[in-house]
């Protein structure tokens, strides 16, 4: 972006539990960088015109976020091939008289995982998935573009899984919820993607004890930052990935995209966002 100061944002509802704010205000002070970042509440029927708005008033682009990342793809001229995989949009540039849409969460993801467990790689390797939400589908599309093997998919609702069987392809294998214990054995990556274990979710209830010591556990919910499941799978000696490392991870693009820099995850920004986490939950 030429811009001189340039004007990012988050559009959400509701949006104040945004931390993206906090990571990318870090970013630009970090860097001394002229430029702002700002939450933004848009409702979902006055998405279109509330996100139009924004272009007109002279932001170069923002984050878009729950409820609004599937609708946005309406209003965005072209998407980069994650966000077309994945059916949604959470990162926009304004660029000419153009707007385009992309998808950092499955970067987020696996950078993220990169940097815990470095020796891991993700070629030939066997998944499972719990969950077959939004967040889901951006791990699956990071997971196959790396040259995964096999996903087995596990989610309360067999039918969700389903479809997205038939969107991302014979790589992936559903399973019902009540089997999620006794497909861990043949697995290099357990990844949990519903919300249970949330603090003010139901707790995630499953016997993680088959996995081969070896199999890496993923968890994207962050609060509480080490969830059960991380708990028990760094007792019983697996290497562990959180959520917050994902979220984290998945604003470089963008900032580098707005602002003209490629930031980076430290361990001052990860406290940072661990104490706003404190502080509000
Ligand atoms: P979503 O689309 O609403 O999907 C929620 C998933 O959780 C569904 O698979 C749902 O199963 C499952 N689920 C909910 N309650 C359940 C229960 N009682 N028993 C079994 N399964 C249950 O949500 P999402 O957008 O995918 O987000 C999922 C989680 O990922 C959230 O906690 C979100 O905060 C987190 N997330 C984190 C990041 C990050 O950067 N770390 C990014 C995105 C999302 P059904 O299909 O049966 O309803």
């Amino acid at each position: 972006m030429t811009m001189k100061s340039p004007k990012a944002f988050v559009a959400g509802w509701p949006i104040d539990h945004s931390r993206s704010p906090l990571i990318h205000q870090y970013w630009l002070k970090t860097y001394n960088i002229s430029g702002e970042y700002k939450k933004k509440a848009i409702a979902p029927d006055k998405f279109a015109a509330g996100f139009l708005q924004l272009r007109d008033k002279g932001y170069c682009g923002g984050n878009i976020t729950i409820p609004h990342k599937v609708r946005v793809m309406k209003l965005v001229d072209e998407t980069d091939v994650m966000a077309r995989k994945i059916g949604a949009v959470n990162t926009i540039c304004f660029h000419d008289d153009k707007i385009i849409g992309s998808n950092t969460d499955g970067y987020g993801f696996i950078t993220n995982l990169q940097a815990c467990a470095p020796q891991w790689s993700c070629r030939n390797s066997h998944a499972v998935i719990l969950g077959a939400g939004g967040a889901a589908r951006a791990v699956i599309a990071v997971l196959l573009s790396r040259g995964a093997q096999q996903i087995i998919l596990c989610n309360r609702t067999l039918e969700k899984a389903t479809e997205l069987k038939a969107r991302f392809g014979e790589r992936i294998e559903v399973c019902g919820w009540e089997r999620r214990a006794q497909i861990l054995t043949e697995t290099d990556l357990l990844v949990n993607t519903t919300s249970l274990g949330m603090i003010g979710k139901p707790r995630l209830d499953i016997d993680i004890g088959g996995l081969n010591e070896k199999a890496i556990v993923a968890d994207l919910v962050y609060t509480p930052l080490e969830t059960r499941l991380l708990h028990t799978a760094r007792r019983n000696g697996h290497t562990i990935a959180d959520g917050l490392g994902m979220l984290l991870y998945q604003a470089v693009p963008g900032f580098e995209i707005w602002f003209g820099r490629r930031p980076q995850v430290t361990a001052e920004l990860r406290d940072l966002v661990i104490d706003d986490l404190a502080k509000r939950t």
